[in-house]
């Protein structure tokens, strides 16, 4: 059951960053974007090498694309703190990996976003990296990297599936021609009432042809029991 009552606003959780393990200390609103400053709530000053305790050497900011809040793009600046250790000299950062993979340009609450939003939602990927206010290549790069990460950590992904739609996109205009990508979704939890439909595989090139190689890989029983 929902709780009704309200609690006072709370723009860290409202943003969901208490998930990605920050805490916001600030917000911008600017005509075209909303930024919000952030800080790492684990203050992670025990030296990894030698269990010390590190003395801050300042900080750096690190910049993340978000998910859009009310439409808008929201923009994460992280106040990340450097440390050194007083005992061995080691020298490195507040661990920052719940908000974002290393090196990462988008939030994973933003990664998650764009996935959806491509393959569920039928965005461009243009319109993603708008929506993130971050570049074409960066959305592209991070969704197509996203996507295989889930595939790949789930080999029960094909388990219990009876009903498969396929869906393709123009992944990008080249000069040598459109190129595409096709998209395997699961539509069973749809079709059942359970949950919403859920991304099996992308493979590159046009449907038709994509899918029937794509369902050649697949074995006999998987096959016999989907259609
Ligand atoms: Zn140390």
């Amino acid at each position: 059951m929902v709780d009704a009552t309200f609690n006072d606003p709370d723009l860290t959780r409202f943003a969901r960053l208490d998930e990605l393990g920050l805490e916001a200390t600030g917000q911008r609103i600017e005509p075209r974007r909303a930024v919000l400053a952030c800080r790492v709530v684990e203050s992670d000053d025990w030296c990894r090498r030698c269990g010390a305790p590190g003395s801050p050497r300042g900080t750096v900011i690190r910049r993340l694309g978000h998910e859009p809040l009310g439409w808008r793009p929201t923009t994460l600046h992280v106040t990340v703190r450097r440390y050194r250790c007083a005992e061995c000299a080691h020298v490195w950062r507040q661990d920052t990996t719940k908000a974002a993979q290393p090196r990462a340009k988008l939030s994973r609450r933003g990664l998650r976003w764009a996935l959806e939003a491509l393959v569920i939602q039928h965005l461009t990927v243009a319109r993603v990296a708008e929506s993130l206010a971050v570049r074409w290549n960066t959305a592209n790069d991070a969704v197509l990297a996203e996507g295989r990460r889930l595939l790949i950590n789930d080999p029960h992904r094909f388990d219990n599936v009876t009903t498969i739609g396929v869906d393709e996109h123009v992944w990008r205009h080249t000069r040598g021609g459109d190129k595409y990508v096709t998209v395997i979704i699961d539509l069973t939890p749809l079709r059942a009432g359970t949950g919403p439909a859920r991304l099996l595989d992308m493979v590159e090139g046009r449907s038709k042809q994509a899918f029937k190689t794509w369902l050649a890989d697949r074995d006999q029983s998987w096959r016999d029991k989907s259609k």
